[in-house]
């Protein structure tokens, strides 16, 4: 029998977007297309209940961030160009995307790492999704140099955000976001770790601009914790800080296109802490029912920062990218709300008794 498969992912919907032909091999796990969720209760607990908020929910992506938005289109392009294999130094949702891409695509894929740290809770993904995980005797600017210089003498593709295809896969979250909301917000909020995420939502945007479906393009308003904030300092910084493990990067590799990215749209750099990124996290699970990585909150928190000391106005149209699925560092969850787990008498009364029913 015959079907008609409509085909899935962010290359068949965007390809006249996207540096692909008819011939590029489209490698797909049917990632983008993620919600965008209008939010009501944290207007009002802010007390700005003109503010038009909206989530832009990228943990749903196939492996639970962005990065897949950028890896279809890296790995098509790797497979496209020949490559035998793909290979990124990454703890975190880089590797377990590069990993279920390359699955998907027959490719084999390489994790290097820093020996020493191998949390393997982190790396649970890039395992099971098949990938051969190499700890170095070096630290992790090693592990990128060596990835870089194997690139140059084998037929291994590089998918670190050194790979050029990963950006332009990513940029199609501001696409959809334009799409759901029939317009372009006035503000885009977004955490920034290498800096690259919030450049490719400013050329998605520019781009819709330029082609005249936006009347305008938003301010992109990006975030670093204060812990790992080398753009704002203007500085590198030696030992990054954080409880958000996602920006945890003491030397941006977008950095300059991102700096580019906020004078353009008229936005801003700016830093939040810690305690500011876990509240917000902890606001998106008890108030709206979005359960985010502390990396993705730093949006949220920077929102509020932005709110209270007046950047962005409280009626403006604002959306906010959580940029990752709060199920992969369900430990951050566990130690940011303290329960009781004292077991109550098993009968109605106690029962009733402790529901305060
Ligand atoms: C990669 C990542 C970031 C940082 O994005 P950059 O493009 O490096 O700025 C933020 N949050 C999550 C969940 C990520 O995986």
């Amino acid at each position: 029998m015959q079907t008609t498969y409509k085909k899935s992912g962010l290359i068949e919907k965007y390809r006249q977007y996207l540096p692909v032909s008819a011939s590029t091999p489209v490698i797909t796990l049917g990632e983008g297309n993620t919600p965008l969720l209008q939010s009501f209760n944290i207007p009002k607990m802010l007390g700005c209940p003109t503010l038009d908020l909206f989530f832009k929910l990228e943990g749903l992506n196939p492996t639970g961030s962005f990065k897949d938005r950028g890896m279809t289109l890296a790995i098509s392009k790797a497979v496209e160009e020949g490559a035998k294999a793909v290979i990124c130094a990454s703890t975190g949702n880089t590797s377990a995307s590069a990993a279920a891409f390359a699955t998907k695509a027959g490719l084999k894929c390489y994790v290097l790492l820093p020996h020493g740290y191998v949390a393997l809770g982190k790396l649970a993904q890039a395992i099971h999704y098949g990938a051969q995980i190499i700890p170095i005797k070096g630290n992790f600017d090693r592990a990128l140099e060596l990835v870089r210089e194997l690139a140059e003498h084998t037929p291994v593709t590089v998918v670190n955000s050194i790979n050029p295809y990963r950006l332009e896969g990513q940029k199609t979250a501001a696409f959809e976001v334009v799409e759901h909301l029939s317009r372009q917000p006035d503000y885009l909020c977004i955490p920034v770790g290498n800096a690259g995420n919030i450049c490719a939502y400013w050329r998605g945007f520019k781009l819709y601009r330029e082609l005249g479906i936006t009347a305008a393009a938003p301010r992109m308003h990006g975030f670093e914790a204060e812990g790992s904030a080398a753009i704002v300092r203007g500085e590198p910084i030696k030992n990054p800080e954080t409880i958000g493990t996602a920006i945890r990067i003491g030397n941006p590799a977008s950095w300059q296109e991102a700096v580019r990215a906020q004078q353009e749209s008229k936005g801003k750099i700016d830093s939040v802490t810690d305690d500011e990124i876990l509240a917000a996290y902890k606001m998106l699970g008890s108030a709206e029912g979005i359960f985010c990585e502390p990396s993705s909150a730093a949006s949220l928190a920077g929102l509020i920062k932005h709110l209270s000391d007046g950047t962005i106005p409280q009626n403006a149209l604002v959306t906010c990218v959580l940029t990752g699925n709060g199920l992969k560092d369900p430990d951050t969850a566990q130690k940011v709300t303290a329960v009781d787990l004292t077991p109550v008498e098993a009968d109605l009364a106690s029962l009733k008794k402790v529901m305060a029913l």
